[in-house]
């Protein structure tokens, strides 16, 4: 009998270095390909009544999908999209296409582990199983020289226990894909309105318009190329991957391969820039696996009690309106919320000026961030915002002792608030 698998694409919208993609194929004789918008993660709210994913990111992950389905057409292939709930939805595809088994990446998030357990058990019912690849990360857990449960809470000491000792693995090629021929729907992609997004408030101005594969790669190769050619000037220091790396159409390890690769040694080595931003993305990770849902909680892994902060949404509503009266925080926040993106420092900066200037609750600003960010992550976001809000493990925060020197350091002519905060005039939240 023919083996049959599905690989359920998450955030890992890609062909190239994907273990779950790769494992399928050497395991199966065809495999069916499937991605599903979950209405729970797509029309759902969060505990303060922010839409769980905010346009910008709707968006970008629906170009995302259709970018993965034109590239499996022209390898003679399909992606099945359906809408609902993947426990349910892929369940119904394995039982009709009697497939052996699921792949996909593991996620260690709770909202995440819920779906992938569930879907689990319900395989289990009809005699098939979920098989569980991994590749989020630059660094793989089992490479690293201590258990997850040992991981250093301090950054600093991670980076030093890992970053001349780990090896980074090589990506996986995309492999040879053969898919299933079958007779079921392919679906349609969803129309945003389906997702109650009627006005879509995108700025002419946001560069960060497609999700996908190829242009997710363009853009790495071309951040390269600039590099190099201004010999590694300031403005180079950030790549402004992050939405594709959040949505899997880049690997890290596809980053800091083509790095090491392609580019001039003379600017490039394990200690540059991106790949110490990369290990940030793995420490905050095997935090959110060590302490688990402790992460999303107000007192965070620290466990520290967080008397002084106010749990009231309408004690943050300049913030959140963009009209505090502080120019480059309400130029942030404009910018934020026009083109779902923001640099490191703005979202430091927006995320010091709520806890430490308004004193309200940093959950309030995590989960406006989680609707907002084009590159939202559960680790990234709330792993930073632990970070800010002084409540995780690594206690060296990140405070911001004045805003109107930050202000002068980060916008010194003033042109960068001019320009959001005339955008903004005509936004309505
Ligand atoms: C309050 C707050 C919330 C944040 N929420 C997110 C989030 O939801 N998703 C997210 O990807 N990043 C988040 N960040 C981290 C960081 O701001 C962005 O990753 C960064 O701005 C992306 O820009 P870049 O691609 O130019 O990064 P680069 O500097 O070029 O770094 C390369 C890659 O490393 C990763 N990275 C860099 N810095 C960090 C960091 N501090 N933490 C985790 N990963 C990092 C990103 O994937 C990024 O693309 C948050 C930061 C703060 C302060």
């Amino acid at each position: 009998m023919e083996r049959r698998s599905i690989v359920w694409f998450r955030s890992d919208l890609r062909l190239h270095d994907n273990q779950a993609l790769v494992e399928a194929v050497h395991s199966s004789d065809c495999i069916v390909a499937v991605y599903v918008f979950d209405t729970r993660v797509f029309e759902g709210t969060t505990s303060y009544g922010f839409k769980k994913t905010g346009v910008h990111r709707a968006r970008f992950i629906k170009e995302a999908v259709r970018a993965l389905r034109e590239d499996l057409r022209e390898r003679g292939g399909e992606l099945i999209v359906r809408v609902g709930h993947p426990e349910v939805e892929i369940y119904e595809l394995a039982r009709k296409l009697r497939t052996s088994w699921v792949f996909c990446n593991r996620e260690r998030t709770s909202e995440e582990v819920f779906v992938q357990d569930q879907l689990e058990k319900k395989l289990w019912s009809i005699g098939q199983e979920i098989r569980f690849e991994r590749g989020k990360m630059l660094l793989y857990t089992q490479d690293l020289p201590f258990p997850i449960t040992h991981a250093p809470d301090q950054f600093a000491t991670f980076k030093k226990e890992t970053e001349h000792f780990v090896r980074i693995r090589s990506p996986f090629a995309i492999p040879q894909i053969k898919t299933l021929d079958c007779d079921v729907e392919c679906g349609d992609l969803p129309m945003l309105s389906d997702f109650g997004h009627d006005n879509f408030g995108l700025s002419e101005d946001s560069e960060f318009v497609r999700g996908g594969e190829q242009i997710g790669m363009e853009r790495m190769k071309n951040y390269f190329i600039n590099y190099v050619e201004s010999a590694g000037g300031e403005s180079h220091m950030h790549t402004h991957l992050s939405p594709w790396v959040s949505q899997g159409c880049l690997s890290p390890k596809s980053i800091y391969h083509h790095m090491m690769i392609n580019s001039n040694d003379e600017f490039f080595n394990s200690t540059s820039p991106v790949v110490q931003s990369l290990l940030w993305r793995d420490y905050y990770r095997l935090m959110g696996k060590k302490y688990k849902e402790l992460v999303f909680f107000k007192d965070g892994p620290q466990q520290m009690k967080m008397m002084g902060l106010n749990d009231r949404i309408d004690r943050a509503s300049n913030w959140l309106e963009g009209k505090t009266g502080v120019p480059i925080i309400d130029a942030c926040m404009s910018q934020l919320r026009l083109t779902g993106y923001l640099e490191h420092k703005g979202r430091v900066l927006l995320a010091n000026f709520l806890v430490r200037e308004m004193e309200v609750n940093w959950i309030i600003g995590a989960e406006l961030f989680e609707s907002l960010l084009l590159d939202y992550d559960p680790c990234s976001n709330y792993g930073n915002w632990n970070h800010v809000a002084g409540v995780g493990v690594d206690t060296t925060h990140e405070k911001v002792i004045s805003f109107a020197h930050q202000e002068k350091k980060l916008d010194p002519d003033g042109s960068y608030s001019e320009k959001w905060l005339s955008l903004a005039k005509d936004l309505q939240y």
